[in-house]
């Protein structure tokens, strides 16, 4: 087998640098853990961004993708295939939406949210044609696609990209009286935002902050678009980290006055469990059918092997508990982290929902001590990130055990504390 090195050197001169990957080589993964070609084994806590919730190669999704492999993959849209009417149904009934419509990856089930509100805007809400404009949130990450990025504000992913695509008004996240001021504007056709700002370094909005944006977007006939690709699909310890009419709600323990139904839901990530790329967008009858054949679409979205690897990943959810997992291991997570806070200084704050969690390390964004530390936990058994300099984003894939997430616990304690003699 390739070596480490000889694996970093390729990627090195072959392979854009579109990246700055840890200095660690992955050939193996399996549940919680990953292992290097040298045979060394790694607790992996970043779970590709969320997108690994069921665990690494998890069995029942790899005998989904081989049985659907060696049946049918790929048809196109341009004739019907008899899996995807199935994940269509099981998908609007779990979330309680009257359509779905299947994309790959998330960025182009966000592009599909930005298409079908803007179109809503013109023929059902009756705004002029090409007036549309779009409320963001400052910090927003959605994606890397041209209009995408055209309203990030990250210099570094946005930048000698131009001319970027107009129809986006950014205000500050979490703040309701500039979302009510942008509201004022009658071109306003939707409200896209994330219920917890997972890349910008895991923001947590005021308890309430949805809910009251929600409202204020009813009253101004103006759709909410919850992005729950990293948030969705257990991650926080609920299904969506915002419902209140999915079927799981019995389950997720929010209280009715903090239910929120957005307009339209988008998933991506862990919906295929890291197997393969599936996103969706979801919504209601008269906003979906604003979309007619031809006017929006893509070559592998809805396809067999993608709906099948699916439904696979939403029954690991349900029959593995991992909602309940997610939630109780996070709070222990929190507060066996907010104890080394105690004991040692390089630690900030501590904060998350469910298993998606940061610790912010006592340094500024630019300086090296949240990858150094990234560094050390690796060479400890343990792979995190960081995002945003002086950040580091915990995310264990949620089938992880009490027992191996105290282990982890360990070695993060360790590692710190080494760091700091
Ligand atoms: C990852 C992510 C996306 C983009 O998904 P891709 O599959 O990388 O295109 C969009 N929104 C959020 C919140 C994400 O975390």
């Amino acid at each position: 087998m390739i070596s480490s090195k000889d694996a970093i050197d390729l990627e090195d001169k072959y392979g854009a640098h579109n990246y700055h990957p840890l200095p660690v080589v992955l050939s193996k993964g399996k549940g919680v853990y990953v292992w290097d070609p040298e045979g060394n084994k790694y607790y992996d806590f970043l779970s590709a961004y969320s997108a690994v919730n069921q665990g690494h190669c998890h069995p029942h999704i790899i005998k989904a993708l081989r049985e659907q492999g060696e049946t049918l993959t790929l048809t196109s849209r341009a004739f019907y295939n008899n899996v995807l009417g199935e994940f269509e149904q099981k998908l609007t009934q779990l979330f309680g939406y009257d359509k779905v419509l299947p994309m790959n990856t998330g960025a182009e089930a966000v592009e599909t949210a930005i298409k079908i509100a803007r179109k809503w805007g013109y023929q059902i809400k009756g705004i002029p044609e090409n007036e549309a404009k779009i409320i963001v949130c400052d910090n927003n990450f959605h994606g890397r696609t041209t209009t995408i990025i055209s309203f990030s504000s990250n210099s570094n992913a946005k930048d000698y990209f131009g001319p970027y695509t107009p129809g986006f008004i950014s205000i500050e996240y979490g703040n309701t009286d500039q979302l009510k001021e942008a509201l004022k504007d009658d071109n306003v056709v939707a409200f896209l935002v994330e219920p917890i700002q997972g890349e910008a370094g895991v923001f947590l909005p005021d308890e309430g902050y949805i809910k009251a944006a929600s409202d204020l977007c009813k009253a101004n006939n103006v759709l909410l678009i919850c992005d729950e690709i990293q948030t969705g699909i257990a991650r926080t310890g609920s299904l969506l980290a915002v419902c209140g009419n999915c079927t799981c709600s019995n389950q997720c323990e929010r209280q009715p006055e903090h239910y929120v139904r957005p307009d339209m839901i988008i998933l991506g990530k862990a919906l295929s469990g890291g197997v393969y790329p599936v996103s969706a967008l979801l919504t209601d009858n008269i906003v979906m059918d604003v979309i007619q054949p031809g006017q929006h679409g893509s070559t592998f979205g809805g396809n067999p092997l993608g709906c099948k690897v699916a439904l696979a990943s939403l029954e690991v959810v349900e029959n593995e508990n991992l909602i309940q997992n997610a939630r109780k291991l996070g709070e222990i997570f929190r507060n066996e982290m907010n104890k080394l806070k105690e004991e040692c200084s390089l630690i900030v704050s501590v904060r998350g929902k469910g298993l998606l969690n940061a610790v912010v390390i006592d340094d500024d964004p630019s300086g090296d001590a949240a990858w150094n530390l990234c560094v050390n936990l690796k060479n400890n058994g343990l792979l995190a990130k960081p995002t945003h300099g002086n950040i580091i984003r915990f995310a264990p894939p949620l089938v992880m055990t009490e027992e191996q997430l105290m282990e982890c616990v360990s070695i993060i304690g360790k590692t710190f504390k080494e760091y700091m003699n």
